[in-house]
């Protein structure tokens, strides 16, 4: 639903053009309709990588190219179209067609001719149980205390991200970071504080990025993990470097640390050696730079 108007998006597909006319008028005011008369635009629309899928597709069976069937069938299996909601829309009206769509993975059968109240109402059912399930699915990849994405959400990027640094012969660099002393913190200044910190400090972190494909993301209790497509060792050493000193300039006290007096994090980074792409890999020398960065004395970044 991230389109400008703000209104959930509604693909018509069907080879009758008075059909087309007859579901888009019913529909047109409380969503955005697009249409396809045939069976391949449907594909190609819902496919087309560079604009948002549809929310839900109201899919006629019988179309002269691909039916309606093979459409649904090839959606479904597919993880970027697989969360449509598909209503088949069809005057085959045998109980088998029916059961036929809905195993297929349909959420809804609708016979012609149909009645203009129920097609409204059904579609608004399935538009809303879909935003709600949009939304669990949204949730899932947050981390509940920060709000930053989570360590789920991280191991969905990084492989994407790996494999787009090899398709693009991209460089993709990765910075792990640890707050450091933090169990003193917690022992002195208390959970709650404890809790409070990591808040300031995601938020630090989030707002010291300035790429829009850069993504911070909490990878587990006060490690983060900074994900940077199409930069370097050496720009991955300018970003780690920003971070340190975002997280600094919070300036949280921290009485207790024996490596300064405020709150302040050790960070690591590795950059893909495109010979032997892995998200693993990348992980581990990460984590090994951020392992050197403590022994060199915190609140730096580790090469
Ligand atoms: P170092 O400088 O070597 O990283 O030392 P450290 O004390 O930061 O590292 P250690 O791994 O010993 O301690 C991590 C602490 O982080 C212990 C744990 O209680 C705290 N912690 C982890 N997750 C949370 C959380 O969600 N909330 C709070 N308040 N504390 C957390
Ligand atoms: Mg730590
Ligand atoms: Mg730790």
């Amino acid at each position: 639903m991230d389109n400008t108007s703000g209104k959930a998006t509604i693909l018509v597909v069907d080879d009758e053009p008075a059909n087309i006319q007859a579901l888009g008028a019913l529909l047109k005011g409380e969503y955005r309709i697009q249409i396809a008369n045939s069976g391949k635009k449907a594909l190609a629309m819902v496919q087309n990588a560079s604009q948002p899928p549809p929310d839900l597709i109201l899919l006629d069976i019988q179309m002269p190219d691909i039916d309606g069937y093979e459409i649904c069938r090839r959606l479904k299996e597919d993880p970027a179209t697989t969360g449509i909601a598909i209503i088949f829309v069809t005057a085959l009206d045998a109980a088998s067609d029916e059961e036929h769509g809905l195993n297929l993975g349909a959420v809804d059968y609708i016979a012609k001719p149909f009645n203009p109240a129920i097609v409204r109402a059904r579609v608004r059912t399935h538009m809303s149980l879909k935003r709600k399930t949009d939304l669990l699915e949204q949730y899932a990849l947050l981390d509940g205390l920060t709000g930053i994405p989570n360590r789920r959400y991280f191991d969905e990027q990084v492989q994407s991200e790996v494999r787009r640094s090899v398709r693009e012969g991209s460089p993709l660099s990765l910075v792990m970071l640890d707050i450091d002393h933090f169990k003193l913190f917690n022992d002195h200044y208390g959970h709650g504080a404890g809790d409070l910190c990591l808040q300031k400090v995601a938020r630090a972190l989030s707002g010291a990025l300035l790429r829009p494909g850069d993504r911070v993301c909490r990878y587990g209790g006060e490690e983060f993990v900074a994900l940077l497509p199409a930069t370097d060792a050496a720009g991955a050493r300018v970003v780690a470097e920003q971070l340190r000193a975002a997280v600094e300039a919070l300036a949280i006290d921290h009485e207790y640390s024996s490596t300064g007096p405020v709150v302040s994090i050790s960070l690591g980074i590795a950059t893909i050696d495109l010979n032997t792409p892995s998200p693993a890999l990348l992980l581990q020398q990460a984590d090994e730079a951020l392992y050197r960065a403590k022994v060199a004395g915190r609140n730096r970044v580790g090469g």
